[in-house]
């Protein structure tokens, strides 16, 4: 086994640690959009019952102002009654009255149901309101919760970053380029233990010459799985391989691929 691979072993872990720092720094921002959507999702709720409101207002004059046409009429009418000659001229100012009187009475009907739906829209506006208020405090807290855990975070990358200086400084440039590129390829993992003789990244068997390189202390060879391409290593005692046969594929010698 190669003298700088326990190094690429505790790298391995700093960078999977890293990466898992970096996924939840990520999804930070994703959870503030969320809570944002529900605090839209609230002033949309408001802003329709107001628009509701200023409906019904509207609505509300409207029929205002035609029982107080009708009311200007009555009183006309009233005020003619007194200077007709003819009886049927009587009735039949008689007549227009009664059915202003109707229409007065038609019209503070609809003004009672449209004043009955503005408290039912007032309600719900209150409603709205008040689960926005809501809304807005528990965002507020869960906005410092977030950018606690985010600062948190940050502070154990940068903890790690240098943890990562230390551990990477003995690695050889080229080892550590062949790491990179590998881990870049494979998902940030660029390392696989032997065990069992198979490699832990693929499950390929991994002949038993190679298993003896790998615990060798004097081997200076990096070795690669070769079906999946990680680096191999064999930290832990690997059981001898009774039988050389089998699988006639190996892991190869390090390639520069
Ligand atoms: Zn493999």
């Amino acid at each position: 086994m190669h003298p700088a691979i326990p190094h690429l072993i505790e790298l391995q872990r700093v960078d999977h640690q890293m990466a898992v720092l970096r996924a939840e720094l990520e999804s930070f921002p994703k959870r503030l959009r969320e809570a944002d959507t529900k605090l839209s999702g609230a002033r949309a709720e408001i802003a329709s019952a107001k628009d509701a409101l200023a409906k019904i207002t509207t609505e509300r004059k409207k029929f205002e102002f035609a029982g107080q046409e009708w009311k200007d009429r009555v009183r006309k009418y009233r005020d003619q009654s007194g200077a007709v000659k003819t009886n049927d001229a009587y009735r039949a100012l008689q007549h227009e009255i009664s059915n202003a009187e109707a229409e007065i009475a038609k019209a503070e009907d609809r003004q009672l149901e449209v004043m009955m739906r503005a408290e039912e829209v007032e309600r719900r506006l209150r409603l709205a309101e008040s689960r926005l208020k809501e809304t807005e405090e528990s965002l507020a807290a869960e906005r410092k919760t977030i950018e606690a855990q985010a600062g948190e975070i940050r502070k154990q990358l940068e903890a790690s970053t240098a943890e990562r200086e230390k551990i990477i400084a003995p690695v050889p440039e080229d080892l550590r380029d062949l790491y990179a590129r590998i881990a870049r390829r494979h998902g940030g993992t660029a390392l696989a233990q032997v065990r069992e003789d198979q490699c832990r990244g693929c499950g390929l068997r991994v002949l038993p010459h190679i298993v003896q390189e790998l615990r060798s202390e004097t081997s200076e060879e990096v070795y690669r799985c070769e079906s999946c391409g990680l680096i191999l290593h064999s930290l832990e005692p690997v059981p001898y391989a009774k039988t050389a046969g089998g699988s006639a594929k190996a892991a190869s010698p390090p390639s520069t691929s």
